[in-house]
């Protein structure tokens, strides 16, 4: 099979495999792995930040740092399609008592006008608005990325008004690699930075919260409440370190790739447009011959998969399993449909 349904589907590579097996470990709640240790202070040196925290999942990662930048009764505010509020099963309720404020925008950003509407005045009738986090890039808005002035512009606002921001950057080396940004860039403007090493970057696990030490050391707390205390995980780290010092480049080659699927995809009838292409996620909008999940179901015949997100659209997410022959014969696929 050929499999675009995501980016985590990876398989850590014979090398990555190599790389884990020899990692010094220890118990990362004692805060005795060394891999674990490495991995969150390269991370953090990286960005600019103090102070990292390993994870088992994004989820996590997001959820420790609403909990740690919020109390119960506080509104986060973010895009309507965001990961937090749509993917994280109503953890910003669940986990940490707080209201949302959702914003539509642009194929998943929002901007500083709208960000300074949504706060809220001192007023016992309202919710007391206490952060604001962005996703980069845009998983809903087909892999769509910021631009750098738009984060600073909605910091300005964040800032002046007291409110904390927080970047799921589950995507951010993709964003990054495309823009030709530093990673410096955004440890300077977010309180707190979500990454993960299980999508583009091929690790089989794991997610880094970044942030100052005090806030590290809050959600360090919060981590082992939410049962994310993990031991002798240092394996798992090393597979992230293997991913930073070898698979942020060749994110590249997956943006190149998603724009042959796009234009294979735009020579087609039944698609009636397409996402404007940024990075590593294709989203076509399907209509007359197929359904999506007719669309779907056909590429499944010929041993591709992918995913319907609605009765109308299609998305195809490029990773670092997909080989150059494997794409060759999607796009002879997609042609012969
Ligand atoms: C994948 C993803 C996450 C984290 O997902 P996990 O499966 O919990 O690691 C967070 N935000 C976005 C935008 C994502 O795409």
């Amino acid at each position: 099979m050929i499999d675009y349904r995501s980016d985590t589907v990876t398989l850590p590579t014979p090398a990555m495999l190599a790389y884990m097996q020899a990692a010094p470990l220890g118990d990362d709640v004692f805060g005795e792995d060394p891999s674990i240790n490495a991995l969150e202070a390269k991370t953090a040196g990286l960005f600019g930040m103090e102070a990292g925290l390993f994870c088992p999942s994004g989820t996590m990662t997001n959820q420790l740092a609403i909990k740690t930048h919020t109390q119960a009764g506080d509104e986060v505010i973010c895009e309507e399609l965001s990961h937090i509020y749509q993917y994280e099963g109503g953890g910003i309720a669940s986990n940490s008592g707080c209201s949302v404020k959702l914003l539509r925008g642009s194929r998943g950003r929002i901007t500083a006008d709208q960000v300074l509407a949504a706060i809220h005045p001192d007023d016992v009738h309202k919710p007391i608005s206490k952060l604001v986090s962005l996703e980069n890039t845009c998983n809903r808005g087909g892999g769509a990325c910021y631009d750098f002035s738009a984060i600073e512009a909605i910091q300005k606002v964040a800032k002046s008004n007291g409110l904390g921001l927080h970047l799921d950057g589950a995507r951010i080396f993709n964003a990054i690699v495309h823009k030709n940004e530093d990673p410096k860039q955004y440890g300077k403007v977010f309180d707190s930075i979500s990454i993960c090493l299980s999508k583009g970057l091929g690790a089989p696990v794991g997610s880094v919260l970044l942030g100052s030490a005090p806030f590290i050391k809050k959600a360090r707390r919060w981590r082992k409440v939410f049962g994310g205390g993990m031991r002798q995980a240092g394996s798992l780290a090393a597979a992230g370190i293997y991913a930073l010092d070898n698979h942020i480049e060749r994110l590249k080659e997956d943006h190149a790739k998603a724009l042959e699927i796009r234009d294979a995809l735009l020579k087609k009838d039944f698609v009636k447009e397409i996402f404007e292409v940024e990075t590593n996620i294709v989203i076509a909008h399907i209509e007359g011959k197929y359904s999506a999940k007719e669309f779907t179901q056909a590429l499944k015949e010929k041993n591709i998969l992918v995913i319907a997100m609605t009765p109308t659209l299609v998305r195809f997410v490029l990773h670092l399993d997909i080989s150059s022959e494997q794409l060759a014969m999607t796009l002879g696929t997609i042609e012969k449909l």
